[in-house]
């Protein structure tokens, strides 16, 4: 095993039942082009390889590119890219490679320290979401992180990232993974998730009005929401509002759905 990079977030994977249950959220069929973020020692990638068409890999790290490529070889069906999951332009990179072209899944157990801004590649924002989405995405993620995609309004968990996220995709939690499945073991437990990225089925008639209300609404969570969005909708209209979706307008931002969001962010524009 290479000695694990702190600063690339480098957790071997070495638990078979978590390997699985990554491998099985996928349902890969032959058909299927993968992209793999990190894929370090390629553990997981040699359990993609057998039952997709083709897997693309990008790995920042120099030296575990150099290693991956002697275990796996460039074969036919398998291309390891070296780089910055975020900052490289993959349509542009794999104009010489037909055979990798528009991945369709993507399977990852991704560093975390980037979680964020790989979900916001993958999927793109509110005001642009990604023009070529992905059938699925399984990930291996912090719990927090984990619980917060997938959790419906209501809960604790249920954030700005929840509606961000869920306006671009279907989530949802596949199972637990703790942190002993991991060598060297991360401080946080972990979950694989799925993302089915889809249209919404009612969007926003501005978009980006929408991500203004929901970063402002969620801005202090212990408020009610008339009070977090107190500069930007005058309190009386906004009860109104409220009373006219049929929301108590005492509510708290955590308690309104994705599309009472957009109804909600709708509704202000139209009676500006
Ligand atoms: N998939 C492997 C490794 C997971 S650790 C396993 O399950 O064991 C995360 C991996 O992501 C490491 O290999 C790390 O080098 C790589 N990585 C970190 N930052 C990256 C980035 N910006 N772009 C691509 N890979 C990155």
């Amino acid at each position: 095993m290479p000695q694990p990079r702190k600063k690339f977030a480098q957790h071997w994977l070495r638990s078979e039942k978590a390997l699985n249950s990554i491998v099985n959220a996928a349902t890969l069929n032959e058909h299927d082009r993968v992209l793999e973020i990190g894929p370090g020692t390629g553990i997981l990638t040699r359990q993609l390889l057998p039952l997709a068409q083709a897997v693309v890999a990008v790995e920042i790290d120099r030296d575990l590119c150099d290693r991956l490529a002697q275990k796996l070889g460039q074969t036919e069906h398998f291309l390891l890219l070296q780089g910055d999951f975020l900052t490289l332009d993959l349509d542009t990179l794999l104009v010489p490679f037909p055979a990798f072209q528009n991945p369709n899944k993507v399977v990852a157990n991704i560093p975390y320290n980037i979680t964020g801004p790989i979900i916001e590649k993958l999927l793109g924002t509110i005001a642009a979401p990604n023009p070529h989405p992905f059938d699925a995405i399984v990930l291996l993620v912090q719990k927090e992180v984990a619980l917060r995609l997938c959790s419906k309004p209501g809960s604790t968990h249920f954030g700005a990232l929840s509606v961000r996220v869920q306006y671009l995709a279907e989530c949802q939690f596949i199972c637990d993974v703790p942190a002993k499945a991991f060598q060297p073991p991360p401080k946080v437990d972990s979950a694989v998730i799925r993302l089915h990225p889809r249209p919404i089925t009612t969007p926003a008639h501005n978009p980006r009005h929408l991500e203004t209300i929901v970063k402002a609404g969620f801005a202090s969570k212990r408020k009610m929401l008339r009070n977090n969005l107190k500069s930007l909708v005058e309190g009386d209209r906004l009860t109104h509002l409220l009373e006219q979706l049929n929301v108590n307008p005492q509510v708290r931002a955590e308690d309104l759905s994705v599309e009472q969001w957009v109804a909600l962010s709708n509704e202000l524009q139209g009676s500006g």
